[in-house]
C-alpha cells in the first residue's frame, strides 16, 4: 500500500491506538514509503494535525532505533490533512482520485456514518487495488450486516475488505493453532469425550470511561461477545486446518460459527447485569445508571453471560461459555478449558481431586495446565500444580498487527463477509429476548466479581 487514509482522524480510535500502532510498525521498518493522510469533519489546521500525529508517536519514537526514528520523521514531514464530509457525495471520491494509490481506507468513523460513507461511493469511484478496513461493529443485526457486505462488495473484492477485530492478535491467533495442532497429546482428547465445558472470559476493571456516547448503545453482548469472544471460540473448536493460510483458516471458522447457536428458554442459557456504585483498586466508580449520557431505562448490560452449543460430532453437549464485562474487581482475559475427571480414581488416593484445566491468556499470551499431582509429604494425598508458560508475544501493538496485514495485503486477521453476518444470526434471538425482559437484568456493585449467585 502507498496511502494510509484515516476517516475520522480526530476520533478517539485514531489518537489512541491507530496511530500508535502505526508508529510501532512504520519505526520497526515494516510500513517503507507509505504516506499517511487524515480527513475529518473538523476544520483542522494542517498543524493541529501534525501536533496530534506527534504526540501519537512519541513513545515509539522514544524506543526506536535511528532508522526507526528517520522512518517516522519521513511519515511527519509528508503526512496531510483534508477536511471533508464522508457522507456527501463526491467529497470522499474525489479526494481518493486525488491520492496516490493503492489506498487503505481505513473508517474509524461511527458505525452509521462508515455506512452513509460507502453507500456515498460509486464502484467506478474506487481505484483498483484499494483496500476498505472496517471498524467494529459491523452491523448492528444479521440483515444490516448483509446490507453493507453488498455495499461494500461492490465497491472491491472480498480480500480487499477488511473487517477489523483487534482483539485477535496475530500472535494470539497463531498461539492457539501452534498449541492445538502442533502437539499430538491435545488432539485426541480435544472433543466432547474428554472436555466438559469451555469458558471463554474477558472481565475489565476499567468502568465506562467516558464512553457512553458508544457503549450505552451497544452492551458488553454487542460490544464483545458479538465480535471478539465468538472468534476466539471459533479458534478452540475448529478442525485442523491444510494450512493456517487465510482461505482454510477462514473456512473452518466459518464452518464452526455456521454450526453455533444459543438455545431457549434465554433466562437458562444467558446472563445480564449492570454495575452499581463501587470501588476498583481504591478508585470510586459511580453506579452505571447515572453516568453521564447514559439512559437507564435502556437497561444497557455491563456485564453478560452466554453460553453457546457447538451442534457437530467434535463438540455436540458441551458448553462454551462466553463472559465479558465491565467494572469487575479482577481483570481477565482468558479462555479455560476444563477436562472431565478420570472414570476411576484408584481407592487410597485423599485430598481434592481437581478437573485438569488448560488456561489460554490473551495479551499476553501465556499456557497454564493444572494437574493434579501426589501432595508433599503425604504422597497419597492428591494437590493441584500448574505447568506454566508464556507465549510468544508480538513487538507490534495489536493495532500494528492490524494494520500491517492490511497494509501487506493479508487478510487472515479480518472476519470474512459470511462470518460477519453469523455472528449476528447467533446473538439476535438473545438480543431480541432480552428486549422483551425474558432474562432479567441483575446488579453487581463495581469492584466485586460480579452479581450474587454467578459462578466465580
Ligand atoms: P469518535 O466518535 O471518537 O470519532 C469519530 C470520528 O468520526 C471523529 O473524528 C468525527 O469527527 C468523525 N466523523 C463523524 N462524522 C463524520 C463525517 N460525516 N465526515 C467525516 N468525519 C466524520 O469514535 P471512535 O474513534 O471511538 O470510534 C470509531 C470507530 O472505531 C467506531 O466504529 C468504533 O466502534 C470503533 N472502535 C473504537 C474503539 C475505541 O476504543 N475508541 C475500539 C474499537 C473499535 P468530528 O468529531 O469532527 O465529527
Amino acid at each position: 500500500m502507498k496511502t494510509l487514509l484515516i476517516l475520522g482522524a480526530s476520533g478517539d480510535l485514531t489518537g489512541r491506538l491507530l496511530l500508535p500502532g502505526l508508529a510501532r510498525l512504520v519505526s520497526r521498518g515494516r510500513a517503507a514509503g507509505l504516506t499517511l493522510v487524515g480527513a475529518g469533519s473538523d476544520d483542522w489546521t494542517p498543524d493541529q494535525w501534525l501536533e496530534r500525529v506527534e504526540e501519537s508517536f512519541a513513545d515509539a519514537n522514544s524506543q526506536a532505533e535511528a532508522y526507526g526514528r528517520r522512518e517516522l520523521k519521513r511519515i511527519r514531514e509528508t503526512t496531510s490533512y483534508h477536511r471533508l464530509d464522508v457522507t456527501a457525495e463526491g467529497q470522499l471520491a474525489g479526494l481518493l482520485a486525488e491520492l496516490e494509490g493503492p489506498v487503505a481506507v481505513y473508517f474509524a468513523l461511527p458505525p452509521r456514518v462508515s455506512q452513509l460513507a460507502c453507500e456515498a461511493l460509486a464502484p467506478g469511484q474506487v481505484p483498483a487495488g484499494t483496500r476498505l478496513v472496517m471498524e467494529k461493529p459491523f452491523g448492528s443485526s444479521e440483515e444490516s450486516a448483509r446490507h453493507l457486505n453488498h455495499t461494500l462488495a461492490a465497491l472491491v473484492p472480498e480480500d480487499h475488505i477488511h473487517r477489523v477485530d483487534h482483539f485477535l492478535g496475530k500472535a494470539t491467533v497463531l498461539n492457539i493453532l501452534g498449541l492445538r495442532f502442533a502437539n499430538t497429546f491435545l488432539e485426541p482428547v480435544w472433543n466432547r469425550n474428554h472436555i466438559e465445558k469451555v469458558e471463554i472470559v474477558f472481565d475489565e476493571d476499567l468502568a465506562l470511561e467516558g464512553r457512553a456516547r458508544y457503549y450505552d448503545g451497544a452492551g458488553a453482548l454487542r460490544d464483545m461477545i458479538q465480535s471478539h469472544l465468538l472468534q476466539i471460540m471459533a479458534l478452540m473448536a475448529i478442525e485442523p486446518p491444510a494450512s493456517v493460510d487465510e482461505r482454510d483458516l477462514r473456512d473452518a471458522v466459518a464452518t464452526v460459527l455456521r454450526a453455533s447457536s444459543i438455545k431457549a428458554p434465554y433466562a437458562k442459557s444467558t446472563r445480564r447485569a449492570r454495575y452499581t456504585a463501587g470501588s476498583i483498586g481504591g478508585r470510586k466508580v459511580p453506579d452505571y445508571a447515572k453516568e453521564e449520557g447514559v439512559d437507564a431505562a435502556r437497561g444497557t448490560e455491563t456485564l453478560a453471560e452466554v453460553e453457546v452449543e457447538i451442534n457437530n460430532w467434535r463438540w455436540q453437549g458441551v458448553p462454551f461459555i462466553l463472559r465479558s464485562g465491565k467494572a469487575l474487581g479482577t481483570k481477565r482475559k482468558e479462555a479455560v478449558v476444563t477436562f472431565r475427571p478420570v472414570p476411576h480414581l484408584p481407592r487410597g488416593f485423599t485430598g481434592v481431586d481437581f478437573p485438569n484445566q488448560l488456561r489460554i491468556g490473551f495479551g499476553p499470551d501465556t499456557l497454564q495446565f493444572d494437574v493434579d499431582v501426589n501432595g508433599p509429604g503425604e504422597v497419597l494425598s492428591l494437590d493441584r500444580a500448574t505447568l506454566k508458560a508464556e507465549l510468544s508475544a508480538s513487538e507490534l501493538l495489536p493495532y500494528g498487527e492490524v494494520l500491517e496485514g492490511v497494509l501487506t495485503g493479508d487478510p487472515l486477521l479480518s472476519v470474512r463477509a459470511d462470518t460477519a453476518e453469523d455472528c449476528w444470526r447467533i446473538l439476535e434471538p438473545v438480543l431480541k429476548a432480552w428486549a422483551r425482559d425474558s432474562a432479567p437484568l441483575e446488579e453487581y456493585a463495581a469492584g466485586s466479581a460480579g452479581p450474587d449467585g454467578w459462578p466465580r
